[in-house]
């Protein structure tokens, strides 16, 4: 909507409504191709140039000393590998890192000589992060570095794009504006021409406001929207489609949600169904379940103790039936009366990513922390922007477990190998008699090869 807006009434007019897409090519920045950020190799994360390449100065997984890859670079003759990289002269550091694909003979043979840079680019950021190996996805994941894309500023356009304005602002301009606020600018928009599609946009506009997503962007990225933010998202398409007699099933919409809007989701839950829809909802927070007009409880348990009904009616009826959801619909739990002392602090400095503004902040370590706050408020912008990648910290969070579609809970966990070494034990039997284990895919290869 936002680019037929344009199109029709931007000025200077580039075009149809596609000359302001980044995913056609009359709209991308050629430089990016539409992507708003370049990716640069971290030089500090494949050498320590404080070592020479005798002495282990190349850090890349598969390139240690007297390694093919190590061979390759030290056979060049280009470089002497007792002198230390940072004694290197500019040009033998231009060659060493980016150098493109030479043929180099030397002794009688022919050897193809790149720039590191070049060939880790080669070798490691054309193929699919997850077919690779661990320790090489872990190395990708350091060096790689995202940076904002000069000739487009980030804003994925081409110039003849960004020249096109409607009362000052370009449609990147706009794509980037809260929402709330684009919602205000959107209303100041008179034209008989397009007011059909005006009114459209606002009230696209006004529901993500309604529904406590005005803080967001129309440029953030999908990928980075929390579960509850995407399927807040995906509500709105609903809440604007005249669909009615629709079931909707929502699993767990209030994941990741603070009190304040899971009330707000519940407005939206009951909105639907006032339309004259089904609203079937799996949740187990108490705030969700209350407002229920028929709830259906399984149980007992989980697992083997679970799979029977234990009660179906409403509300007050669940909280009289004693089954375990009844019965916690009315705990609370107390609060601590003494907390223990931090043994130090890891500290977070003039972190700005998203919604961030220059934050500083002490984490005590040795003690147990809750960062809270409303969606959006910038939690996990703060927490995944700043301490993701340092070194002592692991990230425990839903994305998928990344292993061969071998793996299982077992194997993951590391559960499996003593168990394994029991069986061989007992049985006689030597190690390499045992399942192949999904954790080393490089030593099967091997083994089976
Ligand atoms: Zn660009």
């Amino acid at each position: 909507m936002l680019r037929i807006l344009f199109s029709r009434l931007g000025d200077p007019s580039v075009g149809g409504a596609g000359a302001f897409s980044f995913n056609l090519p009359e709209g991308m920045c050629p430089t990016c191709e539409g992507l708003g950020r370049v990716s640069d190799l971290d030089v500090n994360e494949l050498v320590d140039v404080e070592r020479s390449l005798n002495d282990g100065a190349i850090t890349v997984p598969n390139f240690a000393v007297d390694s093919w890859y190590w061979q390759t670079i030290v056979g060049s003759g280009l470089f002497d590998p007792d002198v230390k990289l940072q004694d290197y002269t500019p040009q033998q550091w231009e060659d060493f890192l980016h150098k493109p694909a030479t043929k180099i003979k030397v002794g009688s043979n022919n050897w193809t000589y790149e720039g590191l840079a070049v060939k880790v680019k080669r070798l490691y950021l054309t193929k699919d992060r997850e077919s690779m190996q661990a320790h090489i996805r872990a190395f990708v994941d350091r060096a790689v570095t995202f940076t904002t894309c000069a000739d487009c500023g980030g804003t994925r356009l081409n110039a003849a794009a960004l020249s096109s304005r409607i009362a000052g602002r370009t449609i990147a301009d706009c794509s980037a504006m809260q929402i709330s606020d684009l919602a205000t600018f959107v209303r100041a928009v008179e034209d008989p021409a397009v007011a059909p599609l005006i009114a459209n946009l606002r009230d696209l506009l006004d529901s993500l406001v309604e529904i406590g997503l005005g803080y967001l962007s129309l440029d953030r990225e999908s990928a980075t929207l929390s579960g509850g933010e995407a399927q807040r998202v995906k509500m709105v398409r609903h809440l604007g489609s005249s669909l009615s007699d629709v079931t909707y099933v929502f699993d767990e919409p209030t994941v990741g949600l603070h009190p304040h809007d899971i009330a707000r989701m519940n407005d939206l839950l009951l909105r639907l169904r006032d339309k004259g829809n089904t609203v079937l909802v799996v949740e187990h927070k108490p705030e969700t379940i209350a407002i229920a007009d028929h709830v259906v409880d399984l149980g007992p348990g989980a697992g083997t103790n679970g799979g029977r009904i234990c009660f179906t009616g409403d509300v007050p009826g669940l909280r009289r039936s004693d089954t375990l959801t009844g019965r916690h619909l009315d705990h609370r739990v107390t609060l601590r009366a003494e907390v223990r002392p931090p043994t130090g602090h890891l500290a977070i400095r003039q972190a700005d990513l998203h919604n961030l503004r220059d934050v500083d902040v002490d984490i005590p370590l040795g003690v147990l922390t809750v960062v809270t706050g409303v969606a959006g408020s910038g939690k996990s912008s703060l927490i995944h922007g700043s301490l993701r990648g340092r070194s002592g910290v692991v990230i425990v969070d839903q994305s998928p477990i990344r292993g061969s579609r071998r793996s299982n809970p077992a194997t993951y966990s590391g559960l499996l190998d003593p168990i394994r070494s029991a069986f061989a034990k007992a049985t006689g039997s030597r190690q390499r008699c045992s399942a192949p284990t999904p954790r080393a895919p490089a030593r099967r290869a091997r083994a089976s090869g």
